[in-house]
């Protein structure tokens, strides 16, 4: 870190930690002591501070709320059994952060604030990471635009912030999922690619629709022919179909996962053979029947390794291999949970050190 920023930190009196359960955990309703804040106007960052997490107060005009100048990131910190707590690859954030921000007209954020920002908060509640196996604590930075200004213009000033929660298991089943040939996630020459907060407004009512229905998440297809798999619900999506790891190649309409990135980093060093390319339903129906499709499963931050266990499309519900029983997902796994809480050896230098 070159050139680290002076933060004012105000910490909280009364830490809400003794009245947490941390046996009880549903994904983001639980927040740390302390959040993260900076501003950004007259062309420059500025008033870092961590303070204790909290409401805050904007005027009702701000752009944000109005046009969606809005984008976040999901990152993950795990506590290793000798005490020490590392983030995953919060690198790879940083730089998806900058491309949202490009795509929204919104400013960049140095890496180095970045990074510096998620060390010194998690650092501030490091007590707040759990210690529990699956358990982590999930980080939350996002920014959104302040102007007070009803006029369809890029604003001129922005808040970031960053906010964390401990969190349990992301799913806690596996999936019953539904190809979706009507409504799309993102289209080409769009923003899908983008952690942008209005691709996941568009995405609930389809996801309600299909949780009516039975399903648990939706697989998104093309927005063109609906002929192509692009993702599972927030997640990117991966089969094993005769022995080889194939995944829909990313492009304007597909977010570049960092779990998809450590995940083919993974099975190219164990020498399976990965096609990265379009996917077609079709292709992937066609294998389900003839018995060739032996894993498949989305790949997230959040969720790590979702297992998918029946996939449903055009009336037909095809159901998959036992998730219990699948190699390469399970070895997936064992192997990241070895390498994040510290029991294997960080090979990839993808654990980021906080504090001491
Ligand atoms: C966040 C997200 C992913 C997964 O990205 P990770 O960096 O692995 O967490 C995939 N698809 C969508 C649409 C997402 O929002």
């Amino acid at each position: 870190m070159s050139q680290k920023v002076n933060i004012a930190i105000i910490k909280t009196a009364k830490s809400r930690l003794p009245e947490t359960d941390f046996d009880n955990l549903p994904f983001g309703k639980t927040f740390s002591d302390h959040m993260f804040i900076a501003d950004y106007s007259e062309g420059e960052w500025k008033n870092f501070q961590i303070v204790p997490y909290g409401n805050i107060e904007f005027s009702p005009a701000i752009s944000a709320l109005h046009y969606g100048q809005a984008f976040f990131e999901g990152i993950k910190a795990y506590k290793h059994a000798d005490g020490k707590v590392t983030i995953f690859r919060p690198e790879k954030n940083a730089e998806r952060f900058n491309l949202s921000a490009q795509r929204l007209c919104m400013p960049e954020l140095p890496v180095e604030i970045f990074l510096q920002s998620l060390a010194e908060l998690v650092d501030i509640d490091r007590d707040w990471v759990p210690a529990k196996e699956n358990h982590t604590l999930y980080i939350r930075p996002f920014m959104f635009a302040t102007d007070p200004y009803l006029g369809v213009t890029p604003s001129s000033s922005y808040r970031y912030m960053v906010l964390t929660g401990p969190v349990g298991p992301y799913f806690s089943k596996n999936l019953k999922v539904k190809v979706e040939t009507h409504y799309s996630r993102a289209c080409d020459g769009g923003f899908g690619f983008a952690k942008a907060a209005g691709n996941y407004g568009g995405s609930m009512l389809p996801a309600l629709k299909a949780t009516q229905e039975g399903y648990d998440q939706l697989i998104w297809t093309d927005s063109k022919e609906h002929a192509y798999i692009e993702e599972l619900g927030a997640a990117n999506v991966m089969f094993m179909i005769g022995g080889k790891l194939l995944t829909p190649s990313t492009r304007d309409t597909i977010l570049k996962g960092v779990t998809r990135d450590t995940v083919l980093t993974l099975a190219r060093k164990w020498g399976v053979e990965i096609e990265e390319r379009r996917v077609s339903v079709e292709e992937v129906i066609t294998a389900i029947k003839e018995g060739r499709v032996s894993d498949a499963f989305g790949v997230g931050t959040a969720a790590t390794i979702a297992h998918i266990a029946e996939i449903g499309h055009d009336g037909e519900l095809y159901t998959l291999p036992d998730p219990a029983q699948r190699e390469f997902s399970n070895k997936l796994l064992y192997t990241l949970n070895e390498m994040r809480y510290g029991r294997s050896a960080d090979e990839f230098g993808w654990n980021y050190p906080v504090g001491k």
